[in-house]
This record gives structure tokens, sequence and C-alpha cells, in this order.
């Protein structure tokens, strides 16, 4: 009866394989720890903001910018690249890690990785207020020598002045950060005459706003915005929105409640400010049942290259849905009723902001772990978006254009779930939320596919890998099921979290690891099951 209690081919979980180098998670179970480049990815990706189930925000965050110097000693070229492909591709629903690990490679690297990370401040820092994000990060890793002074004066003179006229009143000031704090301590030459008023504007304010337009048009919204502030009326303020483009954000607050004036920026209003705005706009009746506003708001939403364009991440399209469904804000009074148009765009928009996944017709198991510990903490800092709900979303994903799919639950045993890609997303969120917990048995889904005679090429399993209760590992589970069934099946771990846990073999070629809620996630699945 030994081989009851001791058979390489069937390890209780909380025992490591032997020879497998496993190591204990959080849980109390045994799994692999993924490198330090994956992990890299999955800060990247999924941030570290509000911890997870097991592990504090703090402890979440020291582990992995642990990894982020690692990958910065061990190839601080590799590491740039992989900050700026990820923040430039919008692959990450926020861009905040990767501008936390580009001040850590101007500060830590060696001098080719930190001039390297400087070059990239354009690249990783696009607007004003990723600038100012950047400069309260890189304070608390280096002092402003006289390659941060460079950067930070080129992100200024190599924008056209009208760019960064339009910055300047966007993004006026953020994390204790403005723009004359930033110049005062950067070495800005400016290129051209025009620059040379947007930083005398920026850095002293004009003396005169007159009431003729500035006869310099790149500076032209700059005055448009000062004459703003002095309005008398909503038809002025309307009038110089429509004029000159003003961003809303220029819009000085107490003119933020007027209809009109959300009218006027309505057209010009940039995807991600749209999305932010979408409550406020149907709550103020800038949005109206059958108006043409709602059908423009509708078309651009299903527009797949302006989605791309402007980085619009499945989170954010997710994050809205979810709000705006909803009708009522978090914290404040603010009430609407939600135009299903609206809902129903964003939905679509949810689909396309992944861009084209290709389907591989095999036969496929997406397993979302709906473990207790998947309901702790966030994805990206997004409130309400738990591990499971951003698992149940991610795996439609790939749901929506595989044949073949067979999506379950499971605990430490399998949780009745139906979902699908016909349900609108808020459905699913819903049904996601009210499952019952339980422990976790990752080993599951393969467990029960062979007892239940199910075929399939491949397991997709959405989880944190803090697995502890089975008595089989996953990844033995997985050689059990090609032994019995004959198909070399493939596993797929998408990790929910950022911590450094993978129940995927690293020394089998039939596992892979990707980060749940990159953008690229379901291509590079798709891929893998494909071979
Ligand atoms: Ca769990």
């Amino acid at each position: 009866m030994y081989q009851q209690h001791f058979s390489p081919r069937a390890t209780s979980q909380s025992q490591p394989i032997l020879w497998s180098g496993q190591v204990p998670n959080a849980a109390g179970g045994y799994v692999w720890a993924v490198d330090d480049w994956t992990r890299l990815d999955r800060f990247l990706v999924l941030g570290a903001e509000g911890g997870t189930f097991y592990v504090s925000e703090r402890k979440l965050t020291v582990e992995n910018a642990q990894a982020v110097a690692a990958c910065i000693k061990a190839d601080g070229g590799r590491a740039v690249e992989r900050i700026v492909a990820i923040s430039e591709q919008g692959r990450a629903p926020k861009n905040e890690p990767a501008l936390f690990a580009l001040a850590m490679a101007s500060a830590l690297g060696n001098e080719t990785t930190r001039r390297a990370a400087l070059a990239a401040l354009p690249r990783v820092a696009r607007t004003g207020m990723r600038l100012f994000h950047f400069l309260a990060y890189v304070e608390a890793f280096r002092g402003w020598g006289r390659g941060l002074r460079q950067a930070v004066g080129a992100w200024y003179a190599d924008k056209p002045a009208k760019a960064l006229a339009y910055q300047a009143i966007k993004y006026q000031a953020r994390d204790g950060w403005t723009h004359r704090d930033a110049l005062r301590l950067a070495h800005a030459k400016p290129p051209t005459a025009e620059h040379g008023i947007v930083l005398h504007w920026i850095t002293r304010g004009w003396d005169d706003v007159g009431a003729e337009p500035h006869p310099v048009e790149a500076v032209r919204q700059i005055w448009a915005f000062e004459r703003a502030k002095h309005a008398a009326s909503v038809g002025e303020v309307v009038e110089l929105i429509e004029r000159y483009d003003l961003p809303w954000e220029a819009v000085p607050g107490e003119w933020l409640g007027e209809t009109a004036v959300w009218r006027a920026l309505l057209p010009k209003l940039p995807l991600t400010a749209l999305l932010r705005n979408l409550a406020r706009l149907t709550a103020n009746g800038a949005l109206v049942p059958g108006d043409a506003a709602v059908d423009a708001v509708v078309t651009r939403l299903g527009n797949a290259e302006a989605l791309r364009a402007a980085r619009i991440h499945p989170i954010a399209l997710l994050a809205a849905l979810t709000t705006y469904a909803r009708g009522r804000g978090g914290r404040g009074s603010l009430v609407w009723q939600p135009l299903p148009a609206v809902i129903d765009a964003l939905d679509r928009a949810f689909y396309l902001a992944f861009g084209t996944v290709e389907a591989t017709g095999k036969r496929i198991v997406l397993a979302l772990d709906v473990s207790g510990s998947m309901h702790g903490g966030t994805v990206a800092g997004v409130v309400g978006l738990t591990p499971r709900v951003g698992a149940a979303a991610m795996a439609l994903v790939t749901a929506a254009v595989e044949p073949q799919v067979t999506t379950v639950a499971f605990s430490h045993e399998m949780v009745p779930i139906a979902i699908s890609p016909g349900q609108r997303l808020d459905d699913v969120v819903r049904a996601t939320n009210d499952l019952p917990f339980g422990a976790t048995d990752c080993a599951k889904p393969m467990v029960w596919a062979l007892e239940n005679g199910v075929s399939a090429d491949a397991f997709v399993i959405y989880t944190d890998s803090e697995t502890w209760f089975g008595k089989i590992h996953p990844a033995q589970a997985l050689q059990e099921y090609r032994r019995k069934t004959g198909i070399p099946a493939r596993l797929v771990v998408v990790a929910m979290t950022s911590s450094g846990f993978s129940i995927a073999d690293p020394n089998d070629a039939g596992m892979l690891d990707v980060v749940g809620f990159d953008a690229a996630a379901p291509q590079v699945i798709s891929d893998f099951i494909a071979n």
C-alpha cells in the first residue's frame, strides 16, 4: 500500500512533486515560481494595487519591484524594451506600473540602461499626467542629475508647440507636480519662438490676455483656456470649446454642470474621456434617447481602429460598462437612466479591444477558478473587478471565437456556472459574483474531464495559482489525462494576480503561462493551442 502514500504521478498539493523544484505558495500548497521576466510582465499588466487575497499591496509591490530590479540587473536593455512595448502597445489596463518600472530602470540600471530608460520617457509618459506620475516615482529612486534634467527638458522641447500647449492646459497638476515645477528642474531650451511662448506661459503666465485671439496659431488654445476662466456666459464657453477645441479638463468647473457645455465637448471628446464621462453625459441630458449624439457615440465605440489608436484597454470598457449599467455612481449622488444602445456598444467594444483573435477549432475547456481567494483584491486596481470576475470576462473572449468550447468553474469541487458570450458582460459579472466560495484545487478541471469522458485538446485555467486542496497536482492530473485519453492536451495558465506562482510546469513544453488581461493574451493562447 506504500504507493498510496508516495507516487511521483500523484502527489498531494500540500507536498512538492518529487524533484520538481516546486515552492510553497501563499495558500500552503506547492506550485512553481515563475521567472523574473514573467513576473515583470505580470506586474506591468496587472499591477499590485490592492494586493491579493493572501498578500498585502505593500508586500506584493515589494516582491514585484524586486523582480523588476532583477530584470534590470540581468539585462537592462531588454527590461526597458519590455516596459516600452507593453505600454506602447496598450496591452496593460494602467500605465503606472510601466512608469514605475521605467523610473527604476532610470536609476538602478547601468549607464546604458539609464540612458535607454530616459530616452524612452516620452514613449511611456505620453501625456502630461503621466509625466507627473513618472516624476513622483523617480524621486524615490534618484536625484535630479544631468540625465534626468535633459530627459524632462526633451519631453517638453521635442513636442510640436501646439501639442505641448494642449498637454499644458489639459493636465495642469497631479501627484504634487505642476509643469512649472518640472520646468524649474529640467533643462528645457525652447527650439522655436512658439515653444518659447508656451514655456513662458507655463512658468510665468501671461500678463495680459487680450480680447483678440492670440496671433500665433499654435498657442491659441492657451489663449482660449485663459478666456474661459473669465467667461460670463455658457454661450461664451461653448464658443471657445467649439472654435478652439478646448479639452474638458480646461473648462472651469463652474461650467461643467451645463448640458450645452457637454454637448459642445462631445463630438471631439477623446475616447478615454468619453468612457469616463458617459454617466455624466447621460445624467445631464447631453445624451438622450433617439438623439444623433447617441448614434455618434455608438459608432465611435464600434470603431476597432479608433479603439486601438487610443489604446483603449478592454478593462476600461468592462469598468465603464459595469459602472454605466448600474445607473448610479459609487460615492456621489449622481443617478442616470442608462441607455441600452450605449450599454450594448460597450459590450461589443470589449471584444473589439482585444483585436482580431483567430479561432483554433480545437476542443477547449475554459476553467475558471472561482475559489474564495479569487474574490480578494482587484485586477489592475479597478473597483469591483475581482480576479474571478476578471477571469469570467477574459474567458468570454476566447469563448466568443472558438466553436468547440466548454466553460466550467471550480473551487475544491466543480461549481455550476452558465455563462456565454451571448450574455451581456454585466450579467456575467453578476453571475460570477454570486457564486459560492470554496477551497482551491486547480487539478479539478482535468480530473473532471477524465471522469466525464470530456475530450479536450487544451485546458485554459484562469487562476491565482493558490492551489492547495487536491490529492494530485494540476500538472500530474494533466499528465494522467494525456496518458489515459491519448490526447496530447495542453495547459494554459492565465494569471489573474501578479503573484510569482504558477501551476504550469516550466519543463513541460505543453504548458504555458500568460498574463490575464494582457490585451494580447487571447491571441497568444490561440497560437499556443493551435501549435
Ligand atoms: Ca483560492
